[in-house]
Order: structure tokens, then sequence, then C-alpha cells
């Protein structure tokens, strides 16, 4: 008999402090029965097989029939969740790296602050010995990684046009690296494990030094046929404005960006990059907190436009700029709601859940599917 730990909760209203109970017990015993279960945690053997089923079904433990004293039983495991993967987003100023085991629950993650017009050669190196410094720092070893993933800028925006990012660090880690734009990357992890679980039709707007789109469609990334999807920052919203990096004119992206929010505010604020614009909007600061406000008109036109079009039912916005809260917000819901076509109270404009964590999180998602892919190949 194992040794009780701990007295039972004796209402339903404990069903969460019993779900944790059993979770901790499965943990420390690692094979145990329902009815072992029910010594160790003091529950009822009844209470014991609704939890235990109810955490079936959202995966987190699994069971199987053995016999126990001549005695059919069930065994209950924790869910298999052995493997990690990496994630890195290589933004234009920081480095995100985070260690995820196969079910996408975080185990470790660090943070690097990068200079700017960082070079390929030298980040990808750091990009490699942070990897493994993380892995380390869990008593876990390279070959442990089942993948890793890398979210990039567009290649236009980081001049790494010519790098073969997935070949260089694959054969400095010695694993398999898949690589996916940073949008993409984020809208999975909100896919996944943030906002946009569940929606048929999810939009993602990353918005920050560049906006950028990623539409799920049915639970997958909608990546187009032929060209690549440009996103939401290449849609024409000034004719007759200044030309963009992809050679066209009056792209959202010349509107809004780090440059276009703080010329207007030069003559009286200096100069300031996005991160003191949105900081000092939220202290309350007026001209910051406008030109943040015109960046939200301008890309909840934008949004409007494609809402229109594609009829999404959850629009998530993350990136620096939704960290601006109601300034940046607001004009994006007021463009939405003066649509007389997008009056759906089922539609909802919600920030992003993740914040600068997601597209690490998200390409490391990304990095177990390819893991996953390539086994099932082999199997
Ligand atoms: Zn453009």
């Amino acid at each position: 008999m194992v040794e009780s730990i701990g007295a039972p909760g004796s209402q339903a209203s404990l069903r969460e402090a019993n779900s944790v109970r059993i979770i901790e017990a499965v943990r420390l015993y690692g094979k145990i029965t329902q009815v072992e279960l029910a010594s160790v945690t003091g529950l009822s053997p009844a209470t014991v097989s609704n939890i235990v089923r109810r955490l079936q079904a959202s995966g987190t433990v699994t069971t199987e029939a053995t016999v126990r004293s001549g005695r059919r039983a069930q065994l209950v495991t924790l869910a298999r969740r052995e493997g990690l993967a990496a994630g890195a987003h290589i933004g234009r100023r920081a480095m995100e790296v985070h260690l995820v085991d196969s079910g996408l629950g975080e185990a470790a993650r660090q943070h690097l602050p990068l200079p700017p017009d960082h070079r390929d050669d030298t980040t990808l190196d750091r990009a490699a010995m942070l990897v493994t410094e993380l892995v380390e720092g869990l008593g876990a070893d390279l070959d442990d990684v089942l993948g890793v993933g890398v979210a990039l800028l567009p290649a236009a925006s980081s001049g790494w046009r010519d790098v073969d990012v997935a070949d260089v660090l694959g054969r400095r880690l010695g694993r398999p690296v898949v690589t996916a734009p940073a949008t993409e990357a984020a809208a999975v992890a909100e896919l996944r494990l943030g906002e946009l679980r569940g929606a048929s039709c999810g939009l993602y707007v990353s918005a920050g030094e560049d906006t950028d789109s990623c539409l799920m469609l049915g639970g997958t990334v909608h990546r187009g046929a032929g060209l690549p999807v440009a996103g939401i920052g290449h849609m024409r919203v000034a004719p007759a404005g200044a030309f963009c990096r992809c050679g066209a004119r009056g792209c959202l992206n010349t509107v809004v960006s780090a440059e276009a929010l703080a010329d207007p505010l030069r003559i009286s604020h200096g100069r300031l990059q996005l991160r003191d614009i949105i900081a000092a909007a939220v202290t309350g600061d007026r001209g910051c907190q406008q030109v943040i406000a015109d960046a939200g008109a301008a890309i909840g036109g934008a949004v409007a436009d494609v809402a229109t079009m594609l009829a999404p039912d959850r629009i998530a916005i993350g990136g620096p700029l939704a960290d601006a809260g109601e300034a940046f917000f607001r004009p994006i819901r007021d463009a939405l709601r003066s649509r007389p076509l997008l009056q759906d109270p089922d539609l909802t404009l919600v920030a992003g859940r993740l914040g600068p964590a997601a597209a690490a999180l998200g390409v490391a998602g990304l990095a177990l599917d390819a893991a996953g892919a390539a086994k099932a190949l082999e199997g």
C-alpha cells in the first residue's frame, strides 16, 4: 500500500484541487491504479474515476487495463510528453529562445538583445549557443531535442536574403531545423495556445516596426498558391503615397512603421524608438497616444477590408503596438464598427495572449510537427 499524501477535499467545488491532487499523485508514483489513487489521495473511488475520465479527455493522463491481485484495474500514467523542441525568434533587436516539451509546455526560455543590423553568422552562432545552454540547463542533451524551429523576419527586411538558416543552424546543432516567417509562427502559437484556439477563420495581425498578418483557415495556416502571401502590410492604403521596399507604392507599411510614428514627434519629443513611443503612450503622453491611434486607424481600415472579404470569426492582434492598449485598439475597433457589413456580434477582436513569446513558441510547434512527420515517414 502506498502512503497517503494528504487529506481529501470534501465538496464538489474542490474538483479542481482534487484534479491537482490526482495529477501530483500520478507524477509521484509514475504508474498507479485508480484504486491506489483513491487510497493515496483519500478521495472516493467514484470521484477518482470521474476526474481521471476528465483528465484523460483533456490529454493530461492516459489509462491502460491491467490486473492487480487477480482483479482488473485501470493503470493511470501521465500522457507521454517525451522529447524537447526549441524555438528561436530572431527579431531586429532581440532573440527569444524557448524550449518546450512535446506538448508545447514551456520548459525554459532566454531573451538576448541583439545589436542593430546584426549579422547572420554571429546571430546564428548565438542561437546555437543559447539552445545548447538551455538544453544543458535542464540536464538534457541535444539528442533529446526532436527539432529546432527558427522564426524569422521577412527576408526583404532582415538582409538575410541568401542565408539558408535551416542548413547553417542544422549543421551547428546536429538537429533538424525548420524556419517560418515570424508572423506565421506567432499565429500558430495563438492558434494552439492562445486567442485563436477554436477559430474557424482566424486573422492574426502583428503590429510593430512593420505590420504583417497570417490567416488561419480551419486550424491551418493559409499560405496561398504559388506566390507567397505578402500580408496586410503590403495592402495599398495610400495610392499617391511613398514607395514601399517591396517596390509598390502606398503600402500600409509606408504609413505605419517605426519611422512613420517617430517622424511627427521629432520636433516635440526628439528621436524616439518605437518602444519609447509605446511606453510614453501607456503612461499618458498625448502626442505618443495620438500617433499610435493614427497607426491603429490605418491598420483598422486594412483589417476591416480583409474582414469584409473573408468574414473571420476572430481577429487577434499581437506585436509591440498591442502593448499600447486602448490607444491602439480603440481606433481598430472603431474601424470595424464603422462598416455596416461587419456588425456580427460573433466577430471578436482581441490582443494576442502570448506576447513576445508567441513566435518562438509557434515555431517550436512547427518543429515538432516536422519531427512527427519525419517519424511517420520512417515508420
Ligand atoms: Zn509593400
